[in-house]
């Protein structure tokens, strides 16, 4: 029996996919690789574990390395291009998705809302200190009876005098119990609005998810607003449709057709690794035929998922990338990035179930990525619309 060689070719060199990056994105990427070894991969298990996460220290630190709202020009954000930010998450996703949904949720969805839909008041006030992580934000547009479909939302605010008074409920709400600001999207007489509502404003209230058993490192709300009594200044002024939220959503989906990529990657190279390290039979796992079947679809499936994602990246950088586009990356790299963590965790066998090895953690995270920003469903139907001109989602007209 020969042995392994000495430096088998790591599952993303295989495709060579980094040759389509440049040297600044890979200089970013390796920034934000070397930040998740040192300061996030050794404590990820027990903040999974424990249910908790250090988010305002860790916020200071990623806005410390130029992450939250990098792709944002000006206001204290980096302004790097998108690829760049893609490749930034999937080196978070690559330790946790938890992680990379407090990046995605801070940049994609408070901080962009702001950005795209804010005044300048609005701009100045929030987005210098959101990009540094001295300010933290959530987005509010999932209900309890209004998921996949947020047009059948009930929250709503009314004016009165110059002012705005909110209430409703949202649920499932990111970063909901740390932010310092909610992006709060109600009806109004106008139709769907975004309303900029400090936390400490009086009635609203944030209720902490408990028991979750996926995104254990991440913080999941229910926002409660009671006679939130906003000033005019509140309301984004330049969106009155759902065209605001989704637009938002686009760009966190964007972001995660990336991350789910490094999650894989990371199950890979751990199973990887493992089946090199143990022997059943006299000899190394990976040395069986089956278990390179195993290995070698799941690299090439990484990799194709690597290439979809720098193919939507150079689209988005030249200002072509359209939703559908962005749902073919979200659907098919979530569902890669699940059936290769589910494959690696057998290949551990029992150690594949313990927080010892990351896989069954982000096999369980990936459960949520699956299910937010647009279901897997939804996404799917998305896509069906753009190739028959049917929205199988609404009603249907002849
Ligand atoms: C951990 C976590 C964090 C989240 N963070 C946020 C956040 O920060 N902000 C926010 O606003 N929301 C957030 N969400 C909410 C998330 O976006 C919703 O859960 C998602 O949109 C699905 O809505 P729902 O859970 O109500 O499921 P439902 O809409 O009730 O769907 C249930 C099932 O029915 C399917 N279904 C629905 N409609 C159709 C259809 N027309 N055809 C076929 N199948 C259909 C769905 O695909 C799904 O499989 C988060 C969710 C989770 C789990």
């Amino acid at each position: 029996m020969s042995k392994p060689p000495a430096a088998p070719i790591h599952p993303l060199v295989l495709m060579q996919v980094e040759a389509r990056l440049t040297e600044e994105q890979k200089a970013i990427q390796n920034v934000v690789r070397d930040f998740a070894a040192k300061e996030l991969k050794p404590n990820i298990a027990g903040w999974y574990e424990d249910g908790q996460l250090p988010a305002r220290d860790l916020a200071k630190a990623l806005g410390g390395i130029g992450v939250l709202g990098m792709h944002l020009k000006n206001y204290g954000c980096a302004g790097t291009d998108a690829m760049s930010y893609g490749l930034a998450c999937m080196e978070l996703e690559a330790v946790d998705s938890g992680l990379r949904s407090l990046v995605s949720v801070q940049g994609s969805l408070a901080m962009f809302a702001i950005y795209k839909f804010g005044s300048e008041e609005q701009k100045q006030e929030w987005l210098p200190r959101m990009a540094a992580g001295e300010a933290l934000g959530c987005f509010g547009l999932t209900e309890a009876d209004a998921g996949s479909n947020p047009s059948e939302m009930r929250t709503n605010a009314k004016r009165d005098g110059d002012d705005w008074i909110l209430n409703g409920s949202k649920m499932w709400i990111t970063n909901g119990n740390i932010a310092d600001v909610a992006i709060v999207w109600a009806h109004t007489d106008n139709g769907i609005e975004g309303f900029v509502v400090p936390t400490n404003t009086p009635g609203f209230k944030a209720n902490l998810v408990k028991h979750k058993m996926s995104l254990r490192a991440s913080i999941t709300s229910e926002l409660v607003f009671e006679n939130v009594r906003l000033p005019a200044s509140a309301v984004l002024p330049e969106v009155q449709t759902l065209r605001g939220p989704l637009s938002c959503l686009s760009e966190a989906r964007f972001g995660i057709l990336f991350g789910v990529v490094g999650a894989a990657r990371d199950c890979l190279e751990t199973a990887i690794d493992y089946q090199l390290n143990r022997h059943q039979f006299n000899r190394p796992l990976a040395a069986f035929q089956l278990s390179q079947q195993k290995i070698a679809d799941m690299a090439i499936a990484t990799g194709n998922g690597m290439l979809l994602a720098a193919h939507l990246g150079k689209l988005k950088d030249q200002h072509l990338l359209r939703p559908e586009q962005v749902s073919v990356g979200k659907k098919n790299n979530v569902r890669m990035a699940l059936e290769v963590a589910r494959e690696s965790r057998s290949m551990l066998g029992g150690s594949g179930i313990t927080l010892e090895y990351p896989i069954i953690r982000h096999m369980n995270n990936l459960e949520s990525v699956y299910t937010y920003e647009g279901t897997n469903e939804i996404h799917t139907l998305v896509v069906g619309q753009a190739l028959t001109g049917i929205a199988a989602y609404a009603d249907y007209k002849a």
